[in-house]
């Protein structure tokens, strides 16, 4: 059964349409694929009717997800909160804020949960017994995780000095972890041959199109989510760029297809300041992005050096009229602190990146104080837990002695 909505591959540069294969670069261009549908079509289809009677999952909006069948992987995940950040929003001055709070994306804790879902589904109508990664981390546990649900083998390539949290929870789904002494970029770039060599779906190289799509879940929940209409302001944290170009796709399809208005939005990218090629990009007013040989960050969820879709990132922001920033290591400790102090929520270091920028966009007004913004929080604090452990003080330790207690309790007051 082939989708009516979803109807091939296209070359995002020369348009040239392509059959919806395994594959993700333009034989005449270079130009990398994405998927095109039928607009028309779905406008038919879809309604907001027809999207609140469907499971609270990110397939309810499945026209506009490339696949042909049912999704057969991670059908639950997606739908995350929304939350009203008021105490939040009064620390950083500002009238309306909310936190997309993938931190707890089902099942694997962050927003990777999303793209493998797309990925995994497609990769079995097409066949594929073996998926594989190369991965920052948050996609090696979530390849890992929906491989053993599937019954599918994996083969999951990171970095070798990622954080325990995030190897552990790779280890323990049983999958081939292999761990890279190099950057990501060199990691990526032996992917991009072991993919050319053996018949895998590599999740984001040969059916990176696919995997792709899955980041525009988050953008049409956040827009239904406040009601069927866009934030003003939308904080996007970036690595390749990808999940920033794919919010501003989905804000642009719910109007394409009728479910929101017309309106204004703005979208903006974070990223940290030991590795920020898309950010020194904007900053510098350039279309040339200088990759970053070494990079430098506790964020090592968004350490990459050569962002595939750093370009198209560029364009979404200077379009959408969004900035883009980018903040220290110091930074992002203290943003990760504010965060579970002000909302308890404790995000791993892509967060502290989305709301430290946040704050700096804000104070150089480039967010007004009174409109309101969006933060997209896209990974869980406790896979990261290095970063801030030598930053939040040690428990008081006493005695069960009554007496102890009381003598704590009025040291702390008198201090
Ligand atoms: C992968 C990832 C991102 C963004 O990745 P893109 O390559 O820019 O799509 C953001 N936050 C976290 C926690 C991630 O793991
Ligand atoms: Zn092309």
């Amino acid at each position: 059964m082939e989708s009516p909505f979803f109807t091939s591959l296209k070359c995002r540069e020369c348009g040239k349409l392509y059959p919806k294969k395994a594959t993700h670069i333009c034989e005449d261009d270079f130009g990398p694929l994405e998927c095109a549908y039928d607009y028309s079509a779905i406008s038919r289809s879809i309604s907001r009717e027809a999207i609140l009677s469907r499971p609270k999952s990110m397939w309810r909006y499945r026209e506009l997800l490339p696949i042909d069948g049912d999704p057969t992987v991670g059908v639950q995940n997606g739908f995350t909160p929304l939350v009203k950040a008021n105490r939040l929003a009064k620390a950083l001055g500002v009238d309306e804020l909310y936190i997309k709070n993938d931190t707890v994306n089902y099942p694997t804790l962050s927003f990777k949960d999303r793209v493998v879902s797309v990925a995994l589904s497609r990769a079995v109508e097409m066949g594929f017994d073996t998926v594989a990664c190369a991965s920052t981390g948050n996609l090696a546990n979530s390849v890992a995780a929906h491989a053993a649900a599937a019954g599918l083998k994996s083969y999951v390539f990171i970095p070798a000095d990622l954080e325990s949290g995030k190897v552990l929870n790779s280890l323990i789904y049983g999958t081939n972890l292999i761990g890279i002494t190099g950057a990501y970029d060199q990691v990526n770039r032996l992917c991009s041959e072991i993919a050319g060599k053996y018949g895998w779906a590599f999740v984001n190289v040969n059916i990176r199109p696919y995997y792709a799509e899955g980041s525009k879940s988050i953008g049409f929940e956040i827009a239904e989510q406040l009601g069927w209409k866009f934030p003003a302001h939308t904080v996007v944290p970036m690595a390749s760029g990808s999940l920033l170009t794919k919010v501003h796709k989905a804000y642009q399809e719910f109007i394409k297809v009728g479910l929101v208005p017309e309106s204004r939005f703005s979208i903006h990218g974070a990223q940290a300041a030991g590795c920020s090629p898309i950010s020194r990009a904007y900053k510098e007013n350039a279309n040339l992005i200088h990759f970053v040989k070494e990079p430098k960050t506790i964020a090592k969820s968004l350490a990459i050096g050569t962002p595939a879709d750093g370009y198209y990132a560029l364009g979404s922001m200077r379009e959408t009229g969004g900035a883009s920033e980018d903040v220290t290591d110091p930074e992002i400790v203290e943003a990760i602190k504010l965060l579970a102090e002000t909302e308890g929520i404790f995000t791993e270091t892509a967060g502290g990146v989305t709301l430290g920028c946040a704050k700096k966009l804000i104070e150089s007004g480039k967010i007004p104080r009174n409109e309101p913004v969006v933060l997209v929080i896209t990974g869980n604090g406790l896979k990261t837990q290095e970063a801030v452990m030598d930053h939040i003080g040690k428990p008081s330790v006493i005695k069960p002695s009554l007496r102890e207690f009381e003598s704590l309790l009025a040291a702390r007051t008198d201090a």
